[in-house]
């Protein structure tokens, strides 16, 4: 099946992760629409396929899409993603990622697309009761981000049940990291993730990186999070997508290192790696932060056969620097 050319919509496909699966996807032989707005994407980042530019609430768009392309699996990265802005900002996260999302999932349905692959998040999870987490862990988010990504993993078993439409929701812990050809990377507009911006204080573009949370009941004080390569996420999807297109049942899978690491840890590990101080300040806690998010990926290993190539979390602060090095290069 992996060498048959399928034809995958990629919502989403200019932003961090979707570029990354977008690229392995046509590395991997098959044909790819991108459907994205642009709104936290970028144009540069779509470095193949055919860029449809529009929005996934946009029923019209949709349905023009789906008639003249045979689409066989969506693939859906199109959310807002940052805990911090749900929070003061709840409902533009539940209509951006739950509204819309219907509107994709009915025009799906409309058009008889069977398979869907989800960006879904640790995030669903809330504070954990056992560490490392697994998927059957009790889902109670703490934040609305959390809450929409949960509201549709609902939809889509509900949409299993009445539709037969088969879904992989990937329950990602923290993407990090960027492709080895340092083309495309990490790159949020304000950027509000750890490592990027640490990586923006190690260069000079920042003066100092904010420590959100100094008195979380962990080691150092700080959260623990488990960072997972963006090209290992996207293995994962080409992975669920064989699978669903050998007709594999509905599944949820989490993905992550299952490795944990502080926020002072990631610090100290990307000074090691850039060879610059990085300036700290200590600053509250984030609202809506669970203190520690570690995975157990056990499930995706054993049923799919994932093996995450990045184990180290200093290759994949490397990955990352490469590309932030060439990116502010280009800039300049
Ligand atoms: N964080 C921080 N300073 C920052 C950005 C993030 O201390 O400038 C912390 C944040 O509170 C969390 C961890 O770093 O504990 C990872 O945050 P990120 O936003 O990268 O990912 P999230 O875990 O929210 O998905």
């Amino acid at each position: 099946m992996p060498n048959k050319k399928k034809t995958i919509l990629v919502v989403g496909g200019a932003g961090y992760i979707g570029s990354h699966m977008v690229r392995k996807l046509i590395r991997g032989n098959h044909a790819v629409v991108v459907l994205d707005n642009l709104s936290t994407g970028n144009r540069k980042l779509i470095q193949g396929g055919e860029f449809v530019p529009g929005d996934l609430g946009d029923r019209k768009t949709l349905d023009q899409l789906f008639s003249s392309h045979a689409i066989d699996a969506v693939m859906h990265f199109a959310a807002f993603s940052q805990v911090g802005e749900s929070m003061h900002h709840p409902l533009k996260y539940y209509r951006n990622n739950i509204a819309a999302t219907i509107t994709l999932l009915d025009a799906m349905v409309r058009h008889s697309v069977k398979h869907f692959i989800f960006s879904s998040t640790a995030a669903v999870y809330g504070e954990p009761e056992a560490i490392p987490i697994i998927e059957d862990h009790p889902c109670i988010p703490t934040n609305p981000y959390g809450n929409t990504k949960l509201a549709v993993e609902r939809m889509l078993a509900d949409c299993d049940a009445a539709h037969d439409l088969k879904y992989v929701a990937l329950r990602y812990f923290n993407a990090a990291g960027a492709d080895g050809s340092g083309e495309i990377g990490e790159m949020h507009d304000p950027e509000t993730h750890l490592i990027p911006i640490v990586l923006q204080a190690a260069s000079g573009q920042r003066d100092h990186i904010q420590v959100f949370g100094t008195d979380y009941p962990t080691t150092d004080g700080t959260c623990i999070r488990d960072y997972v390569h963006v090209n290992d996420l996207a293995q994962a999807h080409l992975l669920a997508l064989d699978a669903l297109l050998e007709g594999a049942g509905s599944a949820v899978y989490n993905l992550g290192s299952s490795k944990g690491y502080s926020v002072r840890e990631v610090i100290g590990k990307a000074e090691a790696v850039t060879g610059h101080k990085i300036p700290v300040m200590e600053a509250p806690r984030r609202a809506g932060d669970p203190a520690i998010l570690i995975a157990s990926s056990d499930r995706i290993k054993k049923e799919l056969g994932w093996k995450p190539v990045y184990d180290d979390l200093g290759a994949i602060i490397e990955s990352a620097w490469n590309w932030h090095t060439k990116e502010r290069a280009a800039r300049a």
